[in-house]
């Protein structure tokens, strides 16, 4: 019998050590954090990281990222961290900052996908910190989802998916950022975003005095680039029904566009901000929050939901890219598979 463990409305989080021992054992559990769920295994074992790659559908060339308890376990899996590097610790870890540092060797190839880097996260979720703990290992594990779906960010969402792969699911409701970890390399000592996140440039500009941005993050990957991140190769996100990603800074130009886009389909859906939600006619129109937190919170459930509609077009109204926006709309492009129309 599969293990279910709610730990929704409760503190006491004894039957952890439960799920932690599955963990030893080399078996998957899917288990919430403050970003989305992930689907963990011991990131030291390589047969139990396979089993995450099995269980997800993931090319093996897309690396995993270790999630540690406390700064104990990171000299054990990460070397020659430097200055700077130990300042952004300092500074976002426990949180949704992901840090690719150079690997120690018993980081198995298998996490990395061979590279002789590995991305170490602190998640600040205390279900998850309690389970890394109770562990005793690092736990390897990306997002909770098949891969190319909208990762996971309550349990409802992704049972059906992945409750027949997993030993064991813990329940902890609703995460509180509903985006992944925002991914950091430091390249000639700048710290250079490879994957927007909760943790914006601004952020880490603050602590730094610079940071640089990957120009992948907006823009398709030609077949011969060398990557960073190997997973921003991939389709991620995005519904099975045609995605739109409409964006302008004047909300009446954005409008009229959706409304126009709108027009021409027999059975459109827009994924609207609160604001706009009564501006649509009689258009099936989707609330998905008033401000970037909550959009952020919501973006992955509601592009989950849009496929029951059977709709002919997602349309899609996009946020201003600045903050926390930056990683809204680098998700949102890739939903759409790079259909975005900015009016300026
Ligand atoms: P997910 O686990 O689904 O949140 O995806 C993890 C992301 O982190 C993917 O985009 C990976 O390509 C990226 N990542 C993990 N480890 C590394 C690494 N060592 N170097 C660069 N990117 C990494
Ligand atoms: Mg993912």
């Amino acid at each position: 019998m599969k293990k279910y463990i709610d730990l929704r409305n409760t503190k006491d989080y004894s039957e952890l050590k439960y799920a932690a021992s599955i963990i030893k054992e080399g078996g998957l559990v899917l288990f919430p954090t403050e970003t989305v769920y992930g689907l963990g295994a011991n990131g030291l074992s390589p047969v139990a990281v396979k089993k995450i790659y099995e269980a997800k559908g993931r090319k093996s060339d897309n690396p995993l990222i270790l999630h540690i308890a406390n700064l104990n376990m990171l000299d054990r899996i990460a070397k020659n961290i430097s200055e700077l590097e130990y300042k952004l610790i300092k500074s976002f870890f426990p949180g949704p900052f992901t840090l690719i540092l150079t690997r120690t060797e018993n980081v198995p190839n298998e996490v990395t996908a061979g590279l002789e880097t590995v991305g170490i996260r602190m998640p600040s979720n205390e279900i998850a910190n309690k389970l890394i703990s109770y562990a005793d290992v690092p736990i390897a594990a990306p997002s909770a989802n098949i891969s190319g779906k909208p990762s996971g960010t309550n349990v409802q969402d992704i049972f059906g998916e992945l409750s027949e792969k997993v030993d064991c699911i813990v329940d902890g409701g609703n995460t509180d950022v509903g985006l992944e970890s925002t991914v950091v390399r430091v390249i000639n000592d700048i710290p250079t975003i490879l994957r927007p996140g909760k943790i914006t440039p601004e952020d880490i500009k603050n602590v730094a005095g610079k940071v640089n941005i990957d120009k992948h993050i907006f823009s398709k990957l030609s077949s011969d680039e060398k990557i960073l991140s190997p997973g921003m190769k991939y389709k991620h996100y995005a519904p099975n029904s045609k995605c739109v990603l409409v964006y302008s800074k004047n909300n009446n130009l954005l409008k009229n566009k959706i409304k126009e886009i709108s027009d021409s389909y027999k059975m459109p859906i827009i994924l609207s901000r609160t604001e706009n939600i009564n501006q649509y006619g009689n258009k099936v129109v989707i609330d998905i929050g008033s401000d970037v937190n909550e959009i952020a919170r919501n973006i992955f459930s509601v592009l989950r939901k849009v496929d029951k509609f059977n709709p002919d077009i997602v349309i899609i109204e996009g946020v201003d890219p600045q903050g926390l926006g930056l990683a809204i709309m680098n998700r949102l492009i890739r939903a759409c598979e790079y259909n975005y129309i900015e009016i300026v």
